[in-house]
């Protein structure tokens, strides 16, 4: 049987690595060929992660060969995917984004709940098989969770999260809030990235009505410490747009203790932000107070304004 590749989107993130992971691992016992893939480099949150359990992370993918199985997790867009991927024989999805720019000759498992994190879907994917979670692996759930919920101050976070959250807290033994904080804060140490690192760290391409947009995320403890480079962003955003033909490109810079996000708006389309949060864009930047997340808060947002 033919190896069966994992992976989540490209810039990926702390869920996209740990559940192309934690997914595999759960085939694995179920005795199916796979492998947990990555698109991109580690950013310095799931550096810590993987650190903190000594882990090896999984492997670095740029593209798939015509046919090759694979099963996607944390995604569905076939613009945040791997290169090829409109080729490739997709078997699984798992996910809890919007589902769109995605389509598939073959019938597929398709398992989709509007959750806070990939993760709490797989979590329950173990027990509906029952398959035994180990420390190792409710470390990475969690990991995943604190992630993608902001340390559940996020809107995307559920009920189910959190219950979720505590059951792998019991198998964990790891004091949440502590581990949680240090794993954020690693996140946010840009000092040695680039203008153009920064903007791709976590940037995802998609469609907003019918024009072509990225929206990028950094995390930080301080957005002014962010702004202070705003000039080299605009440089590199002003590339990227060139080089992807892009209408809009935001950068949302989210302060993590206290849930705002400054953004940079920049591209013919800049003006759909002001619109979208009535606010006025001075100097390519606005501040978007209780804005954290892109999913819920930023992506359905524009795409009502832009109609
Ligand atoms: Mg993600
Ligand atoms: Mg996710
Ligand atoms: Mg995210």
């Amino acid at each position: 049987m033919e190896k069966i590749l994992i992976f989540g989107h490209k810039s990926p993130d702390t869920d996209s690595v740990v559940s192309a992971y934690v997914l595999a691992n759960l085939e694995q016992k179920l005795g199916k060929n796979v492998e947990a893939c990555r698109l991109g480099n580690l950013n310095k949150e799931t550096k810590y992660v993987f650190d903190y359990l000594n882990l090896e992370a999984p492997t670095l993918i740029k593209e798939v060969e015509e046919k090759q199985p694979v099963i996607l997790v944390d995604h569905n867009e076939f613009p945040q995917s791997v290169d090829g991927i409109q080729k490739a024989s997709i078997m699984k999805v798992v996910d809890h984004h919007r589902i769109k720019e995605f389509e598939t000759e073959e019938p597929l498992y398709y398992r989709a709940e509007p959750l806070g994190c990939t993760c709490s879907i797989i979590y329950k994917l173990y027990q509906e098989n029952q398959v035994e979670i180990t420390k190792e692996i409710a470390i990475l759930m969690l990991s995943a969770i604190i992630s993608d919920t902001l340390l559940f101050k996020s809107p995307t976070c559920t009920p189910e999260d959190k219950e979720i959250a505590s059951k792998l807290q019991e198998i964990a033994g790891i004091d949440i809030e502590k581990y949680g904080l240090e794993m954020l804060k690693a996140g946010t140490d840009l000092s040695d990235s680039t203008a153009e690192d920064l903007i791709k760290l976590d940037a995802k391409e998609v469609m907003i009505g019918n024009f072509k947009a990225q929206i990028a995320q950094v995390n930080t403890a301080s957005i002014p410490d962010v702004m202070k480079r705003q000039a080299e962003l605009e440089v590199a955003i002003e590339n990227m747009i060139q080089e992807r033909e892009l209408a809009l490109f935001v950068l949302a810079i989210t302060d993590i203790i206290n849930s705002n996000s400054q953004v940079i708006a920049l591209g013919e389309k800049a003006d759909i932000v002001e619109k979208a949060y009535q606010v006025k864009l001075e100097n390519h930047t606005a501040l978007l107070e209780g804005i954290v997340s892109r999913k819920k808060q930023i992506l359905p947002v524009l795409s009502s304004a832009a109609q």
